[in-house]
């Protein structure tokens, strides 16, 4: 559960997700995130007002403190992407600094009300804001994306798509758009992509993913019909590769990289 407007406890042990700009303050020391009391941390004190609780991690709180573009000053501490955070710890405490870096980026885009423009305030109760000029409320963005691994027999269709880096491969992925389902939207972004056919669609999972708040909606596809013609703009290259010579691929903290290994599963039986 998410809280605003809170009193924290000066002596009670805590994790603290300190953002600035698009970065966490990271420590040395494992799990990577600083864990104190609120009376060792001075420097978080002009920015306490504004905490959140994001979660419970090892039976302590975790707070998110958002100094927003300015810089935080702590000894044995930088500022680092949350990219790096996610090969560093445990997922869990992952997927809590997913949710913070989310609230923060919720926060710092609705302190106006879309519709009438007055300031807003923090709703007490509830992860929202309330503009009490037009009553108009707000609640953080959340973008719905689906991702699909499909399979042919042995081989798994992969694609590099223009942003992806190191000559990697993944699953292809996409928004979903207004009015669509989640299945409609894999046999669209399928067709646009790559120009396949596919059927036999299941669930598999889902996945948080913080760049900056989609969640991930994992499906397997069997491959119907058609030839692999990538559309050139998000997708660059795409082809079948045999699950015993697969390229780069995304590693299994991602779910792409799960859907990978989830399917060459099925292949194997
Ligand atoms: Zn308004």
């Amino acid at each position: 559960m998410i809280v605003q407007n809170l009193k924290i406890p000066a002596d009670q042990s805590a994790w603290w997700f300190v953002f600035s700009g698009n970065q966490l303050l990271q420590v040395e020391s494992t799990p990577g995130v600083i864990q104190a009391c609120r009376q060792e941390l001075d420097f978080i004190h002009p920015y306490i007002a504004d905490a959140v609780q994001v979660g419970h991690y090892q039976d302590s709180p975790c707070y998110l403190i958002d100094f927003n573009a300015e810089e935080p000053q702590y000894p044995s501490a930088e500022l680092a992407g949350l990219r790096d955070l996610l090969i560093k710890v445990d997922i869990e405490l992952f997927h809590i600094a997913a949710r913070a870096w989310q609230v923060a980026l919720f926060q710092r885009t609705h302190r106006f009300c879309g519709q009438c423009g007055s300031a807003t305030n923090k709703v007490d109760w509830e992860l929202a804001v309330q503009c009490h000029v037009c009553q108009h409320r707000c609640y953080p963005r959340i973008s719905p994306c689906i991702i699909v691994a499909i399979r042919n027999g042995k081989q798994i269709l992969l694609a590099q798509g223009k942003h992806h880096k190191n000559d990697m491969y993944s699953t292809l992925a996409g928004f979903v758009e207004s009015g669509e389902s989640l299945e409609q939207a894999v046999h669209r972004e399928v067709m646009e992509e790559v120009g396949v056919k596919i059927k036999n669609l299941r669930y598999f999972s889902s996945q948080p993913w913080p760049f900056p708040h989609s969640l991930m909606m994992g499906y397997i596809a069997d491959y119907d019909s058609g030839d692999i013609t990538p559309d050139g703009h998000e997708i660059i290259k795409a082809d079948w590769f045999d699950f015993d010579n697969l390229p780069h691929i995304p590693s299994p903290y991602s779910i792409a990289g799960q859907l990978i290994a989830a399917a060459k599963e099925q292949s194997d039986r």
